[in-house]
């Protein structure tokens, strides 16, 4: 009997759709490679995280469900959140993800986010970590992103911390040399997760 109900539910997860984790430093490029991979990659479903932070000038409304602290501290105690971590002083989460029917989820989050993820559904997330090609090209990106010279020494900084982690958990580890190359890459790696 217990087996059989277990058989079931076995059943049932290999029913629920992927988890699709992008992770990596900040300024690595994620935002462009998971918009890219959007226009390549059919019925793939993109979550949109809540955070505490303001939006950035220029940044579009719907980049984040932007809320304040005590809003988003409830959700934590409601259990609303499939993740959630303070990265550089604010709280990011994803909320217990929804797609539609046929489609799997796309996360690009942090690297303690990445571990809930993956501790948390183990059977069905795959995580992509990306990497700068070098620290000078992450320093670049975070400036022309209009970050404060502060800002950018303290993730640059943070980066090293998340490289070695993120390394560790990966499926797999992609430089995010030339994002062409980057997006086929990840592409090809989507696409043969699914098959399996
Ligand atoms: P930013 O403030 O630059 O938009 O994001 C800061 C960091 O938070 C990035 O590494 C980004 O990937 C991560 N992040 C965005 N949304 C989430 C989320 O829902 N959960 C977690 N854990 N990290 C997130």
């Amino acid at each position: 009997m217990r087996s059989s109900a277990k058989n079931s539910l076995t059943h049932l997860e290999t029913k629920e759709p992927k988890i699709f984790v992008i992770s990596g430093p900040g300024g690595v490029g994620k935002g462009t490679v998971v918009a890219e991979l959007l226009k390549q990659v059919g019925n793939l479903w993109l979550s949109r995280s809540c955070t505490t932070r303001a939006r950035r000038n220029g940044e579009s409304e719907d980049a984040y469900t932007f809320l304040d602290e005590e809003a988003f501290l409830n959700l934590v105690n409601e259990g609303k959140f499939l993740e959630w971590a303070k990265f550089l002083d604010h709280y990011y989460g994803t909320p217990w993800p929804e797609p539609p029917q046929g489609s799997d989820v796309l996360l690009e989050i942090d690297v303690q986010g990445a571990r809930q993820v993956l501790e948390k559904v183990p059977e069905r997330a795959k995580l992509i970590f990306l990497m700068p090609p070098s620290p000078e090209a992450q320093r670049d990106r975070l400036t022309q992103r209009g970050d404060s010279a502060e800002h950018v020494e303290k993730r640059v900084k943070e980066a090293k911390r998340e490289e070695e982690a993120g390394i560790f958990m990966a499926d797999v580890v992609v430089v995010n040399d030339e994002i062409g190359k980057t997006v086929a890459e990840i592409a090809g790696i989507i696409r043969n997760w699914r098959k399996s």
